[in-house]
């Protein structure tokens, strides 16, 4: 089957209504990255992508730009198009030029979601640079806490990501929305919720000025079954931290069970789009439907021919039962 790469639209807390794009195709590998994140929500990384010369499946701006006319046209009220997905976007070196021709034909905002890896090299951040926002990770300011949360592959270094964020906040281009996903063991393993931790976040961060800081924790199945979610009164401590440093209107606290903008989504495909969706992210049947807008009576029969299919498996976590693509 051929790789789709315009998904969506999809509903989300940060950017309503979103088409996501996925700029390198999904081939043998569930994932293009360059990271393997304890907390990834797609599982292992088989094979990590080391730089953006050695990604296969490249996405061609022509590609976005034909999918975007033909998906835009159907639909009415979206909020982002946004640079997502199966894989790191920034390891596609045509992002620049792919956002510039959104621009030319949609007067949507765009959004690009990154791991922030690549953001020491000047190329990438010039091709961030007419995105109207970029939500970045950044999980500690620690470079042993980074290399254990994270995992980049080999010749990743959190000083240059700092680096970087520093220099893209510097460029007067997108506006910068820092995410900081927190979490915790159930072994011994470096987490990032200590004081020590948050306190060199907060000096990190003071650095690099971003004009929106995310606390979150992790809420789907994670890669490693020892990774848990913090507890939300932790969470609350580390916001109210971050609260005094950086001001109420700059840090944004993500608790469970939050309410999402409600509209009426157009359908195309309902199979298409519930696995896609699924794919970008393991959902329990509640997420499915509310992220669709599906009625619980129409996604029912899609779930279980999915799964008749093997497209998709059952996972049980801790949050309930999740379902995610194979
Ligand atoms: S969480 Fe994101 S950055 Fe980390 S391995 Fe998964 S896809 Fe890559």
């Amino acid at each position: 089957m051929k790789p789709r790469i315009i998904y969506g639209p999809i509903l989300s807390r940060r950017l309503g209504r979103s088409l996501g794009i996925d700029v390198i195709k999904r081939g043998e590998t569930k994932k293009n990255c360059n990271f393997d994140c304890v907390y990834c929500q797609l599982g292992h990384v088989d094979k990590m992508v080391s730089r953006p010369e050695d990604a296969k499946g490249i996405v061609t701006t022509e590609e976005v730009v034909e999918g975007l006319k033909n998906y835009h046209r159907k639909v009415e009220d979206l909020d982002y198009i946004t640079f997502s997905g199966t894989c790191e976007p920034t390891l596609n070196l045509n992002l620049g030029e792919m956002i510039r021709e959104i621009k030319n034909i949609s007067d949507l905002p765009v959004c690009v979601i990154t791991n922030s890896s690549l953001m020491g090299e000047e190329k990438v951040r010039d091709n961030l640079k007419n995105a109207d926002l970029v939500v970045a990770t950044l999980v500690s300011g620690n470079e042993k806490t980074f290399k254990a949360i994270n995992r980049p592959v080999e010749g990743i270094k959190l000083e240059e990501i700092i680096e970087g964020l520093k220099a893209l906040k510097k460029l007067d281009g997108p506006k910068l929305a820092i995410e900081v996903m927190f979490i915790g063991s159930s072994k011994e393993y470096p987490v990032n919720t200590t004081d020590e931790e948050i306190d060199k976040l907060i000096e990190v961060l003071t650095a690099i000025d971003p004009d929106e800081i995310e606390v979150l924790t992790t809420s789907r199945p994670p890669a490693e079954d020892f990774i848990v979610p913090v507890p939300d009164s932790r969470l609350k401590e580390i916001a109210q931290k971050f609260d005094e440093s950086f001001g109420r209107h700059r840090v944004r606290l993500v608790l469970k069970g939050l309410k999402r903008k409600r509209s009426s989504i157009q359908h195309e495909n309902l199979v298409d789009e519930v696995y896609d969706l699924i794919l970008r992210r393991p959902c329990t049947f509640k997420q499915t439907s509310s992220s669709l807008d599906i009625d619980e009576t129409d996604l029912l029969p899609i779930i279980g021919n999915l799964l008749a299919e093997g497209r998709i498996i059952e996972i049980e976590s801790k949050n309930g039962k999740y379902y995610r693509a194979t």
